[in-house]
C-alpha cells in the first residue's frame, strides 16, 4: 500500500525531505487536503530536501500563490486556495512551470481541474487524530510510480 502514517509535524517534513532528495526535473507533486492536513509542512521538507537555504522560509504562498525557491532544483511551490478559477492559471502563465526545469509541488491542486498535467503524484493528506497524518500516495505515469516506489522503500 502505497500509505503511511506520521505522528507529528516533524515525521510529515521528514517524509517531505526524503522526496526532496529523489525529486528530478519535471516532476509534479499535487497535495491534497483540507486546511492544516500538513501540506505545505511536507513541501517545507521537500525544499529541505533539495537544498534550499534555510534562512529562505517556505510558507503557503498568498497572492500571486506562487513562490520560487532555489536549491539543487528550482522549487515552484504553489498554493491554489484563492484561485478565482483555472483560467487565472492560465492568465497568470503559470502552466509554463509545469513543464520547466524545476519541480512544482501544488496545494489545492485539485482546482487545476483539466490543467493538472497527465503525468504527476497525488500526495493525500488526511487528518487521522490532531498530530496524526495518514499519507497516501498516487501516482498517474511511469517517473511518479517510480518514485514512489522509491520512497516507500526509503520511509520502511
Ligand atoms: P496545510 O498547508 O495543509 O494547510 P500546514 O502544513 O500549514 O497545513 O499546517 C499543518 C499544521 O498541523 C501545523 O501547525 C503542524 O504543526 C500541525 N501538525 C500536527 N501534526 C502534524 C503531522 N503529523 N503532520 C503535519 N502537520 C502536523
Ligand atoms: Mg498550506
Amino acid at each position: 500500500m502505497n500509505e503511511l502514517s506520521t505522528s507529528n509535524a516533524g515525521e510529515t517534513f521528514s517524509c517531505g525531505a526524503l522526496m526532496g532528495e529523489m525529486l528530478a526535473p519535471g516532476d509534479f507533486v499535487a497535495l491534497v487536503g483540507e486546511l492544516g492536513a500538513g501540506k505545505t509542512e511536507f513541501v517545507k521538507g521537500v525544499a529541505c530536501g533539495l537544498d534550499v537555504p534555510s534562512d529562505e522560509p517556505v510558507t503557503s504562498p498568498t497572492y500571486p500563490l506562487l513562490n520560487i525557491h532555489h536549491g539543487r532544483l528550482q522549487l515552484y511551490h504553489f498554493d491554489l486556495y484563492r484561485l478565482s478559477g483555472s483560467r487565472e492559471i492560465t492568465e497568470l502563465g503559470f502552466e509554463e512551470y509545469f513543464s520547466a526545469q524545476g519541480v512544482c509541488l501544488v496545494e489545492w491542486a485539485e482546482r487545476l481541474g483539466e490543467l493538472l498535467p497527465a503525468e504527476h503524484l497525488v500526495v493525500c493528506l488526511d487528518v487521522i487524530a490532531p498530530d496524526k497524518r495518514l499519507l497516501r500516495f498516487i501516482p498517474s505515469g511511469n517517473r511518479a510510480e517510480i518514485l514512489v516506489r522509491q520512497l516507500m522503500a526509503r520511509c520502511q
